[in-house]
């Protein structure tokens, strides 16, 4: 039998990780997956899950990676050395107890273990932590741009989101084509010498960036970017949304009920490019249809593309980027533009939002769901854009309820819809 089987090989199902506990546990050396002799009896702990104080010497109910919680045993201080995990553990218990301290009450060290209910909470965080790493890790393998994502929920114990699924660009759903466009520019300098008038001038319209790349017409005018056909390479300063999020941002939870939200990692440049609005391509039957769903759901992510005519929406409910989390604000510091790269349908525009005013580092990211463009000309009317609605409320785009707003802003509408 074996040398039948000589030559056959499969994949291995188990992982780098899972194979080296598996060594540990049955202490067997193994070179090739880095166990020696030496670190034979090192474990790594998961997380830790309890606390107590017996005399002077701190202990810690440890949840070895490999191996159930059954086998979790108490260490003292001295055996761990993770000091990453020890400084989250204390800091969220110091959170626990606040939560749970009663007012007259001394806060002694435990002798036998942390009271049951923190205990629980302690391990309920310590299992969200680890999801929301994963789920970091997992959006940017899947990232396409520079820009890195974090995750972070300071606020209560929900996990990742599921059913999403991160895209760098848009899903164009059934019977929808994208047609590549078929000409290009053939400028020296797109910005300092453009030939007729670059890209834009070739659809009548104006160059929208200057040399930083900063946005410059009017929002609610088009934007026309160079695309593959050009003779200008990707340095040229008409390629801007088509390189994607520059910024590292971080996903993170609100604590006045408004779910996810974006904030950014770094201070952003009045009129510059943030992110696009992704999601699935989809007709606005497709849309209406969905949008009575969502709405029994209690939330939307629905842009309706009616640049010119409103023939497809932008579905973000399932396939999306970082601005399927950015919230609506009353006074946002993100704008909307229609842009137009590859494909110059213009029932089919690229969705990007740039900022309105200089973003400081730490800030929250924000855009008006329901903006109107105010129409100076009869042009700027049709190209109103006007999303659904997104971040967890109840409505639909086409047949809205009346949805209270918490943005915050003195300037609050009160009402989304
Ligand atoms: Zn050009
Ligand atoms: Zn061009
Ligand atoms: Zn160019
Ligand atoms: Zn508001």
């Amino acid at each position: 039998m074996a040398e039948n089987l000589k030559g056959c090989s499969v994949y291995c199902k188990s992982s780098w990780v899972q194979l080296q506990d598996l060594c540990r546990l049955a202490k067997v050396v193994c070179p090739d997956l880095g166990v020696t002799r030496r670190n034979l009896s090192h474990f790594e702990v998961e997380y830790l899950c309890d606390y107590k104080r017996v005399r002077e010497e701190e202990f810690y109910l440890v949840k070895w990676r490999g191996y159930p919680e059954s086998e979790s045993t108490w260490e003292p201080r001295k055996n761990l050395r993770c000091p990453g995990v020890l400084k989250q553990f204390h800091q969220d218990l110091e959170a626990a107890l606040q939560r749970w301290s009663r007012p007259g009450r001394p806060r002694r060290p435990p002798l036998h273990g942390l009271e049951p209910l923190v205990a629980a909470y302690l391990l309920q965080k310590a299992k969200q932590r680890r999801a929301l790493w994963r789920w970091e890790c997992q959006l940017n393998a899947k990232r396409s741009h520079r820009g890195r994502i974090t995750v972070e929920n300071e606020v209560d114990l929900d996990g990742p989101p599921r059913d999403f699924i991160y895209i760098n660009e848009y899903k164009v759903g059934a019977g929808i084509t994208l047609t590549q466009v078929a000409v290009g520019c053939e400028c020296q300098d797109c910005l300092a010498q453009p030939a007729g008038g670059c890209c834009p001038g070739a659809s009548r319209h104006r160059f929208a960036y200057n040399e930083q790349g900063q946005v410059r017409v009017r929002a609610g005018l088009p934007i026309y970017e160079c695309n593959a056909r050009c003779r200008c390479g990707p340095d040229c300063p008409n390629r801007v949304v088509q390189k994607g999020i520059r910024y590292d941002l971080c996903i993170f939870r609100t604590d006045n009920g408004r779910g996810w939200g974006v904030r950014t990692l770094e201070k952003i440049r009045k009129n510059t490019f943030v992110m696009e609005y992704v999601g699935e391509i989809i007709t606005s039957e497709e849309a209406e249809r969905r949008g009575q769903i969502y709405d029994r759901q209690g939330a939307t992510y629905l842009f309706d593309l009616d640049y010119v005519e409103d023939v497809y929406t932008v579905d973000a409910a399932y396939y999306g980027n970082i601005s399927h989390f950015v919230n609506h604000s009353c006074d946002p510091n993100l704008q909307v533009y229609n842009v137009f790269i590859d494909n110059l349908d213009e029932r089919l525009p690229r969705i990007a939002l740039f900022a309105t005013r200089p973003i400081r580092a730490g800030e929250e990211l924000t855009f008006d769901y329901n903006m109107h463009v105010d129409p100076v000309d009869a042009e700027s009317t049709r190209m109103d854009s006007n999303l659904g609605l997104a971040g967890g409320l109840a409505g639909s785009p086409k047949k809205r309820l009346r949805i209270e707003c918490k943005c915050g802003a003195p300037a609050c509408r009160k009402y989304l819809f």
